[in-house]
């Protein structure tokens, strides 16, 4: 004879309603919605899980996962892959337990999750004990059916999409339909499952939630208002598209101040950085973010990311680099030399002093000449090739002593993957090498 299972049976007889009525509710947005996920609430503050003791039952964290307590912690995180704001298995999933510390009359149970991919969805099953039970069990391995220790089930969960990896935010609710509790509990069992066979599909847990009935009120994260404005020029070739919604205080100054920088100078530099059959993006987008570390601005592709806390820090300085640093960033939507692998069989690599150097040139010579941002203090600092600002100071001065044409030239053989150090001897007469040092000459003199 087996008694436990016998328990269970008991238990089943005692609450045959519970499975009939509870009801998982699916909520999804696109990455960036803010946890807006209709008809699923945004995440809670202060539910019953933010006083819970979370636990792991079976399987193995992930390296790169945070400890179980951000599932309660009421925060969500900033990106859409972002392992430290997430708790995650390593392997094929595992189980988690959560002690609310007492008896509690469970109304909802709601669980949130977040990631560009494959980690985006959730598939698992949802126990649930009032640990009475004689042969109760708080924490079965993944080998043991919970529902011989003292669980009963409440759900099932499963939000992948037909098609596609789901990647995106994802919130699964399970209540009753008629708004009676789901029962009077004390432990829950997450029993989770990968979403998939392929590569990285442990979700990526943000967040979850117990509501219980008792309280009244519950404090939720308010979902971020999309900030979103279009321009377009004057002349209808381009359009601009500025983002604040991860910084509303900049969106008045990105409009009065920035805009007309970026109205003035992307068709600029459209026009100054021309090649054969080349066709620059028509559309630009300028996003603030608040994840990006110590980096200021990044350009991918025709998008351009602005740090929001650099930008904030920047504009309390009279003198500061925001717009000089959106203009290099232009430049390099303009410059694209990522293309030259489709155009060219065999791309010869752009080193990175040039690409950087170019844009810092048209930044510190052509667009803000007058803040001198690339002069050479420190001699010793003087080579060619130090990229950004130096590169800068001698592009400006082989283009003022021996070839005005030199951009273009640059930029086109850049573009093409037709770079080679060779090409500044075609072009001057001299090697590079050899520049440099007259370069360096100007520069100790003090004429740079
Ligand atoms: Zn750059």
């Amino acid at each position: 004879m087996k008694p436990t299972i016998l328990a269970c049976a008991a238990l089943i007889a005692a609450s045959p309603t519970l499975l009939a009525a509870a009801e998982v509710t699916k909520g999804f947005g696109p990455s960036d919605a803010g946890f807006k996920l209709d008809p699923v609430l945004p995440p809670a503050l202060d539910d019953a899980a933010a006083k819970a003791t979370f636990s792991l039952i079976d399987g193995e964290k992930d390296g790169n996962s945070p400890a179980l307590a951000v599932l309660g912690d009421g925060k969500v995180p900033a990106g859409e892959d972002q392992p430290s704001a997430n708790f995650f298995f390593a392997g094929d999933g595992g189980r988690i337990g959560l002690d609310l510390g007492s008896l509690i009359s469970v109304k909802g149970v709601a669980t949130y999750s977040w990631h560009r991919e494959g980690r985006g969805p959730q598939v698992y099953k949802l126990y649930a004990a009032d640990g009475t039970a004689k042969d109760f069990n708080a924490t079965p391995k993944r080998g043991t059916d919970p529902k011989t220790c003292g669980w009963e089930l409440v759900a099932e969960v499963d939000t992948r999409p037909k098609t596609g990896d789901g990647g995106g935010q994802h919130a699964a609710q399970v209540a009753n339909k008629n708004g009676k509790p789901l029962g009077e509990f004390r432990h829950l069992l997450f029993d989770i499952s990968k979403t998939s066979d392929n590569g990285f599909t442990n979700t990526f847990f943000s967040e979850i939630d117990v509501l219980n009935a008792k309280q009244s009120e519950v404090q939720r994260i308010k979902p971020l208002e999309k900030i979103v404005k279009q321009f377009k020029s004057k002349d209808g070739k381009f359009r601009y598209t500025i983002d604040s919604t991860k910084a509303p205080a900049l969106t008045e100054w990105s409009e009065k101040e920035l805009l007309p920088v970026i109205e003035e100078w992307y068709p600029k530099l459209v026009a100054m950085l021309p090649s054969d059959g080349y066709r620059a993006p028509d559309q630009v987008t300028f996003e603030y973010r608040d994840d990006m570390g110590g980096t200021p601005a990044y350009a991918a592709g025709n998008r351009i990311a602005l740090s929001a806390p650099w930008y904030t820090g920047q504009l309390k300085n009279e003198k500061n680099e925001t717009k000089g640093c959106a203009v290099h960033e232009m430049g390099h939507v303009v410059q694209n030399y990522w293309r030259a692998r489709m155009t060219n069989r065999q791309p010869k690599d752009t080193p990175g002093w040039i690409t950087e150097g170019i844009c810092d040139y048209i930044r510190w010579f052509l667009f803000e000449p007058e803040s001198k941002g690339a002069h050479v203090r420190d001699v010793r600092q003087a080579k060619y090739d130090a990229s950004y600002r130096t590169t800068a100071n001698f592009l400006d001065w082989v283009i003022k002593e021996k070839d005005k044409d030199l951009l273009q030239k640059l930029n086109a053989a850049a573009r093409e993957g037709k770079y080679e150090e060779k090409l500044w001897k075609d072009w001057t007469g001299k090697t590079v090498q050899e520049l440099g040092d007259e370069w360096k000459k100007a520069v100790e003199d003090g004429k740079r």
